[in-house]
């Protein structure tokens, strides 16, 4: 193979339109501080995602410490979270003076197990924080039904779940609140970039007093706020990503499909099971887990070796889980949970993206096949 072939490839609009877009900055000077692309890009958005409210952030993580900061939760209060994540999720937690208290993950599907949820919750619970991971919707009625009961915030991140929907209702309207990322290697980017989706209209306010100083006029400052503005080149990029969305979603599946023809018929490997008839996917990622007890321990780390003498960078997504990062010092090594750690420690992601060309699937499967061999 040419070229290195990453797990992601950021998706370009045609430099022209892109160009064209950016053209008139140099007649306004107006490069950020909710410029006109920013105003029309989150009314754009919320249109796609079809939530009531949305509000525009500088990255993703940002969108998450923000909207946790904006329900005003008690200093060291428990927030409820799966550890199989990016460690954004952790971090946007303890950034906020909050404690995670890290739940187990199914194995079907490697969200939060909600019916190991309820055990968790203290008196100092004021939160749960599930992941929509590689775009698997969680059981958001039940997590609801919980929150009810408890008097809980619910915030997703749904940085995995971009433009999906569950029976027809746009996924960013689970929750309290639910934040995407823009980041350039996920479905849908603005280089950076994220937002906050809700339905309740005095979030907005309050988001929009921590994503700018709590500005309200040039003398009056209302509030105490950060910076997480998206600015003009970023909406810019957003703008002309947005239309090609459907396409690309639409490539990405034809790959899952023809990764699944190839690596269905060999025996211990669990494929993701995006196929619920209810629910519209993204296909953001391809996670295979390499099942020890029928592939010997430690397979999945030497197809990541193997693919990485043909310079193919499938990830480890999440490997090592959050809770057992280096920075937390082995603080939650003893809590139970088997299936995060157990999906952590076998999990491959494989590249997948729009343009992937289908020579270089043939390839990473016959990589597959030759180690894992056996045929069901
Ligand atoms: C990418 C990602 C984030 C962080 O988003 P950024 O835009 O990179 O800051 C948070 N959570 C998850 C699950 C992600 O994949």
């Amino acid at each position: 193979m040419k070229h290195d072939i990453m797990v992601t490839r950021s998706s370009m609009p045609p430099l022209e339109e892109y160009i064209e877009k950016i053209q008139p900055l140099w007649e306004s000077h107006w490069l950020t501080n909710m410029g006109k692309y920013h105003q029309e890009f989150e009314e754009q958005l919320k249109e796609y995602l079809g939530t009531s409210y949305l509000s525009l952030m500088v990255n993703g993580h940002m969108s998450l410490e923000l909207a946790l900061q904006a329900m005003n939760f008690p200093e060291g209060g428990e927030v409820i979270t799966t550890p199989f994540t990016f460690i954004s999720t952790t971090h946007a937690i303890i950034r906020n003076r909050l404690v995670p208290v890290f739940c187990d993950i199914k194995l079907e599907d490697y969200t939060i197990d909600e019916a190991k949820i309820e055990a968790l919750i203290t008196e100092k619970t004021v939160a749960i924080l599930p992941v929509h991971v590689y775009g698997n919707i969680c059981e958001v009625e039940k997590i609801e039904e919980i929150a009810e009961k408890y008097n809980l915030k619910v915030i997703y991140d749904a940085a995995h779940a971009f433009g999906e929907k569950k029976d027809a209702i746009g996924v960013g309207n689970f929750g309290d609140a639910s934040v995407f990322s823009f980041h350039a290697t996920k479905v849908f980017h603005t280089i950076e970039g994220g937002a906050v989706t809700f339905s309740d209209p005095k979030l907005y306010k309050r988001l929009y007093d921590l994503k700018n100083f709590g500005i309200h006029s040039e003398e009056v400052i209302a509030q105490v706020g950060a910076n997480a503005k998206m600015n003009e080149f970023s909406a810019a990029m957003g703008l002309c990503n947005l239309p090609y969305i459907g396409r690309n979603i639409e490539e990405r599946k034809k790959r899952v499909e023809y990764y699944k023809e190839q690596l269905s018929s060999i025996e211990g490997l669990v494929l993701p099971r995006l196929e619920k008839e209810n629910i519209e996917y993204s296909y953001g990622y391809f996670a295979v887990l390499f099942c020890p007890e029928i592939l010997g321990e430690g397979m999945r780390d030497r197809i990541y070796e193997e693919l990485h003498k043909i310079q193919v960078y499938a990830r480890k997504y999440f490997y090592p889980i959050t809770s057992d990062a280096a920075c937390f010092r082995n603080k939650y090594k003893k809590d139970a949970l088997e299936n995060a750690r157990y999906a952590g420690e076998n999990i491959l992601v494989l590249p997948l993206y729009p343009e992937l060309p289908y020579e270089v699937i043939d390839e990473i499967c016959s990589v597959i096949e030759k180690n894992c061999g056996k045929m069901k």
